[in-house]
């Protein structure tokens, strides 16, 4: 079942029958599912109205509304049955089901009551989904206290605004979060001030995290939990304090103990690295169904009463001088995506099943899953259909988003694969090396290689192909400044992405009159009526690169940046000032429509705007494209307001240099530049006023763009608009408050992801075909 109201009871009955509960995501492939009803010897599913239909007949009972309480006495169950079954990935190409004990489990939420003692006032979140066994303490562990549970809406545990208003209107004073989750939540403008405290775990949280969030929240804890599926949750416990030059994983709970071994199995000194191993009575009972794999990983505990455990985790860590661990990281090809834990072996065995696929390489690049193929050379199939079939075996978080065809794996001298050789995504397609032709050229291509780490940067590579995005675009223009002493336009690495061309642009005599470029040619040639994309909150339009990309070539595109992120320059007051502003530079650019107009979040509401004014001029708009654009409220930051807010946010996070919506779909890595490059300006008592003014600039221009475009109400406008909005839990979009004004056809299209994700990779492609057939054969009603 997804999460919802029936979920819990549907749990204590199994629970309450003496059963042990296997939970299902509806989320995943049919396949999946059926492999693992049958390799943990499910005998009866329960689903409800939506997933019984998932299944097949005769074997789901439904659960539907209220039941009646237990019929009698609940059955006597021994401390050692299974409480529960949860699967994780396995390297051999199929998941593994952790069996855990009532007693494991027990003696996990005991302690979580005893440490942090839950009392009636108190409210859990229950947001993690089901199948993560972070979940089994968020569902059970207030009812044992006696304290509130709130159950999320599905799927919301991946929205940081819902979260932040969900905490707040249901005055939620405990929750967990993965760190990467915790970084994105962290970036809202307002955050909750009921939470007592934050737990924390899945994967390492890092001490700069840790201490943004201490800074931010200073009246919130903050704890850091370990412990893999295998050992009832956690089994370790770190309270965070601020300052602390690295977070470790804490000491063992109650009635648990670790261990760091050499290879040898035999203890290592004090802050040496070793695999951490586990023991006491949290252990699980083993891997349902496979003795073997059980006897792999929970091996005799040499140092324990006769008969015990240790379990291995394939983590390396090591003891600190406190009596504390701290994690350093895997000893295997296991890692974790968002807190997921994914073998990358599991991915690898199943394109290795695929007929066309001779051998198969899954790595993880800035936490972007990288599948390698080598192929039959008559084969036809490529990435992008691997990755469909991939959906039909696979969860959706362990499918690879980007896809290298080699002709052969690359092998180190000794005949291994030579992991370190495989090549990054796009790094294939790359031109012929053209060296630098003169100094001024070597100079920005060791720029280059610095910024993206690759090696020996063309004169002919594409910024982007290479791996660029908007904030490395951003390093590279502050680095650009720094070296050249002089102020370099972001843009000017969008419309020059080679070394050739930028050396050329940055050659020319700077402009006299001072004037920024308004209109950026993402991409000047083709025949088809050209779109023109207006800037978001940021007034920055790398968001819009994947589209230009997916549109094809024939298809010109351009886009419109926000006045006041040059230097000298103000930001627009009102949407009106913008909206002559930008079609004054339109009409030089193309005198004459038709025009397609469109943009992201502000950017429709701009769009709107200044088709109406083009229209109204007697040029033709056949198609108006908003994506995420609400109608009635088009600012969704209320906190914009506040000054000290933002500029906190500019100095804190740097999120206002690219728009707040690219921060939360960063990387932890890209994250860390952001931080770092932030911090850098944030210590300008010194040197570099330049980027302090520059981060001022961004600040400005962000809020400036939320006041102009905030509250401004649309006239009713008659003609055809397309319409991106999120679609959750497979509901149909919502309108956004467009049909009250749009008069002439309104078409709905679902983003499936979150509601970001409609312009990048990989939804953006779909979204790219409906715009171009939208243009090519108009909107059917819809
Ligand atoms: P799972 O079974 O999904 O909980 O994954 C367990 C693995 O996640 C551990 O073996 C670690 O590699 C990683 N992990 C869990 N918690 C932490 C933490 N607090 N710090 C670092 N790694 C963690």
């Amino acid at each position: 079942m997804d999460r919802g109201p029936d979920l819990l009871p549907a749990l204590l009955g199994v629970l309450g029958a003496g059963a042990a509960y296997l939970p299902l995501e509806p989320s995943l492939p049919a396949d999946r599912l059926a492999y693992m009803i049958e390799e943990a010897g499910a005998r009866t599913v329960l689903a409800d109205a939506g997933t019984a239909a998932l299944l097949p007949d005769g074997v789901a009972l439904r659960v539907d509304g209220p039941a009646a309480g237990p019929a009698g006495p609940l059955p006597e169950v021994h401390p050692d049955a299974l409480a529960y079954v949860i699967f994780t990935s396995g390297s051999t190409g199929r998941p593994k089901g952790v069996g855990v004990s009532h007693r494991a489990i027990v003696n996990r939420l005991r302690w979580m009551q005893q440490t942090f003692p839950l009392t009636h006032a108190d409210r859990v979140v229950q947001k993690t989904p089901i199948g993560f066994d972070v979940s089994v303490w968020e569902l059970f562990w207030p009812l044992m206290a006696g304290a509130g549970l709130v159950v999320a809406r599905p799927d919301g545990h991946k929205d940081s605004a819902y979260l932040a208003s969900l905490i707040t209107s249901q005055r939620i004073t405990t929750l967990h979060f993965v760190p990467s989750m915790l970084a994105v939540f962290l970036e809202e403008p307002l955050l909750p001030e009921t939470m007592r405290r934050v737990i924390c775990s899945g994967e390492a949280l890092g001490a700069d995290l840790a201490g943004r969030f201490l800074e931010r929240l200073p009246q919130t804890e903050l704890h850091n939990l370990y412990g893999p599926t295998e050992a009832a949750v956690d089994v370790s416990w770190h309270a965070c304090a601020p300052g602390e030059p690295s977070v470790p994983i804490g000491g063992p709970i109650t009635n648990t103990r670790m261990e760091v071994l050499d290879a040898r199995g035999e203890r290592v000194p004090i802050g040496t690295p070793g695999e951490l191993c586990l023991g006491g009575v949290q252990l699980a009972r083993g891997y349902v169904n496979r003795p073997a794999l059980t006897a792999e990983r929970f091996v005799p505990d040499p140092y324990g009463p006769p008969g015990s455990r240790l379990y291995r985790t394939g983590d390396v860590a090591r003891w600190l001088p406190g009596g504390e661990v701290e994690y350093l990281g895997r000893s295997d090809f296991q890692v974790k995506i968002r807190g997921q834990r994914v073998e990358l072996g599991e991915i690898e065995a199943v394109l290795a099943a695929q007929p066309e696929v001779r051998a198969a390489v899954v790595t993880l690049r800035q936490e972007r899953l990288v599948g390698y193929v080598v192929l039959d050379p008559d084969s036809e199939i490529d990435g992008a259909a691997l990755a469909v079939r991939l959906r039909g075996r696979l969860p959706e978080h362990m499918v690879p988003g980007a896809w290298v065809v080699l002709e052969s794996l690359p092998v180190t001298a000794n005949g291994k694969l030579d992991r370190a050789a495989l090549p990054a995504p796009g790094e294939q397609e790359r031109e012929r090396y053209v060296p630098p032709r003169d100094p001024f050229e070597a100079r920005l291509a060791v720029l280059w290689e610095e910024t993206l780490g690759v090696r020996a940067v063309s004169v002919h590579d594409d910024f982007f192909a290479l791996g660029g995005h908007s904030l490395l675009a951003l390093r590279l223009t502050m680095r650009l400044r720094k070296e050249l002493g002089r102020d370099v336009a972001l843009s000017s690495v969008l419309t020059a992405p080679t070394v050739a061309l930028l050396a050329a642009e940055l050659r020319r005599p700077q402009d006299n009159d001072g004037a920024p470029e308004r209109i950026v040619p993402l991409r000047p040639a083709g025949d088809r009526t050209p779109i023109f994309l207006f800037h978001a909150l940021g007034g920055q339009v790398f968001r819009y690169l994947p589209l230009t990309r997916h549109l094809g070539a024939d298809q010109p595109v351009y886009a419109i940046q926000a006045a006041g992120l040059a230097s000298g320059e103000e930001p627009h007051a009102t949407l009106e000032e913008m909206v002559d502003d930008y079609v004054a530079h339109l009409l030089k650019i193309r005198p004459h429509g038709p025009y397609v107009l469109g943009g992201f979040c502000i950017g429709g509401n701009i769009a709107l705007e200044s088709a109406r004014r083009l229209r109204a001029m007697g040029e033709q708009v056949p198609l108006v494209v908003l994506f995420y654009s609400d109608a009635d409220e088009p600012v969704l930051r209320a906190s914009l307001e506040d000054d000290a807010v933002l500029l906190m946010h500019a100095l804190a996070g740097g999120p206002v240099q690219v728009e707040l919506e690219d921060l939360h779909r960063m990387d932890p890595e890209e994250r860390l530049l952001t931080v770092i490059d932030a911090a850098a300006r944030a210590d300008t008592l010194q040197p570099d006023t330049a980027d302090l003014n520059q981060a001022r600039r961004f600040v400005k221009v962000f809020r400036a763009n939320a006041h102009a475009v905030g509250h401004y109400r649309h006239d009713p406008y008659d003609g055809d608009v397309l319409l991106f909005s999120p679609a959750e839990n497979g509901a149909a979009p919502g309108d956004m408050g467009w049909s009250s004004v749009i008069t002439g056809r309104l078409r709905i299209s679902p983003i499936l992801g979150d509601r970001f994700t409609v312009l990048y990779e990989p939804l953006v492609a779909d979204a790219a075909a409906e715009l171009r057939s939208s243009i090519d054969h108009g909107l059917t009603d819809g």
